[in-house]
């Protein structure tokens, strides 16, 4: 629950608003997530709070840590799903990459998760509670930290929890976390990315492009053929940014596929006039991905290509490759769609 909808419903029952401060500050501050702990709040609440409310998190199951410092996390949630959230140290901040789903419906060509399909979305709460795992898992509760949505799903595809997520996050009772901390990454699904760009909480906005043209990209990124590239980038232009932010532009490069000097060309070609930033991801490359990763010449080219045109250009370095931590690796094995939930995912 968000704070405002916590209050109202404590006042309903006859509370006052300001316990929903201390509820908040309990959760997210403290990581307290017995209610009979918290010990400010009159008993009558905290039993009738016990016995009207659930209060769940979600169970870290296992935890794996690559050479470079990347941490994965497997979690299991209320229906017995799991998911995968990673935290990625010094990079150079501290971040957390959060799920936003369980699968995800895009289908990517080169990602891993896409493979899953959608089994469900995620309540606002679940995707709150990587966060609070996270930050207790590794002692982080009073430490600053980034996140980026860049775990499994696709947030836009999952709008209404995630931007409810993002104000508990943000929540100055809680842990007030500035959305400048925070990374939403999308395929650019374009009515939602409209409506994010109405939001009161904006975070920053990273948009999966991966391909200069509509040919390459329908290839690649299969919500294209109803979302074309011209499209996403009118959008891009027309988003408010503030006025030293830039909209990043993620490119995984795949060889012989889209890394030639000429796609870099069209690339900057196609940038032009947006107030952007690339991010080249070298292609992590699994079992099943019918891919593979350029050479680190091809990725240079490119990248001195981008540059040499005035763009802003970084090579993404590839963290926790060896637990399958990285880019477009996470997929949990073995979980079941339901024929309702396939039909709901081809509509
Ligand atoms: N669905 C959102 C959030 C996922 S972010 C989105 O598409 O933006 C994960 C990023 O990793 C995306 O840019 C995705 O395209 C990229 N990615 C997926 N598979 C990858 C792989 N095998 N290697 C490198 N990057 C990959």
């Amino acid at each position: 629950m968000e704070r405002l909808a916590l209050e109202a419903a404590l006042e309903q029952r006859g509370h006052q608003r300001f316990r929903a401060r201390q509820i908040f500050q309990w959760l997210y501050r403290r990581g307290v997530t017995d209610i009979a702990a918290m010990t400010d709040l009159p008993r009558n609440l905290r039993a009738g709070l016990a016995a009207e409310f659930a209060l769940t998190t979600p169970a870290l199951v296992h935890r794996e840590t690559s050479i470079d410092g990347t941490e994965k996390f497997l979690l299991r949630l209320g229906d017995d799903r799991t998911i995968e959230s990673v935290f990625i140290p010094d990079t150079p901040a501290m971040t957390f990459c959060i799920s936003t789903q369980v699968g995800c419906a895009m289908a990517c060509g080169f990602c891993l998760t896409g493979k899953m399909g959608l089994l469900r979305n995620l309540t606002a709460g679940e995707i709150v509670g990587q966060v609070r795992v996270l930050a207790d898992a590794l002692a982080m509760r009073d430490a600053r930290f980034n996140i980026v949505l860049m775990g499994m799903g696709e947030p836009l595809h999952n709008y209404d929890e995630t931007m409810k997520a993002l104000r508990i996050l943000a929540d100055e009772h809680g842990f007030a976390l500035s959305p400048r901390r925070i990374t939403l990454s999308t395929v650019g699904l374009l009515p939602a990315l409209e409506k994010l760009a109405r939001e009161p909480v904006m975070p920053n906005l990273a948009i999966s492009l991966h391909a200069p043209t509509d040919a390459q990209r329908g290839e690649l990124v299969p919500i294209n053929r109803k979302y074309g590239i011209g499209d996403i980038i009118a959008a891009c232009k027309r988003f408010p940014l503030n006025r030293r932010s830039r909209i990043t532009f993620e490119y995984v490069l795949l060889a012989g596929v889209n890394d030639r000097p000429e796609d870099a060309r069209r690339l900057a070609k196609l940038l032009a006039g947006v107030k952007s930033k690339v991010n080249l991801i070298p292609l992590n490359a699994a079992p099943g991905i019918p891919f593979e990763r350029p050479s680190d010449e091809a990725i240079d080219r490119f990248a001195r290509i981008l540059s040499e045109r005035g763009l802003i250009v970084s090579v993404r370095k590839s963290r926790g490759r060896d637990i399958r931590a990285a880019c477009g690796q996470l997929i949990v094995e073995g979980q079941k769609k339901s024929a309702a939930q396939q039909l709901a995912v081809m509509m």
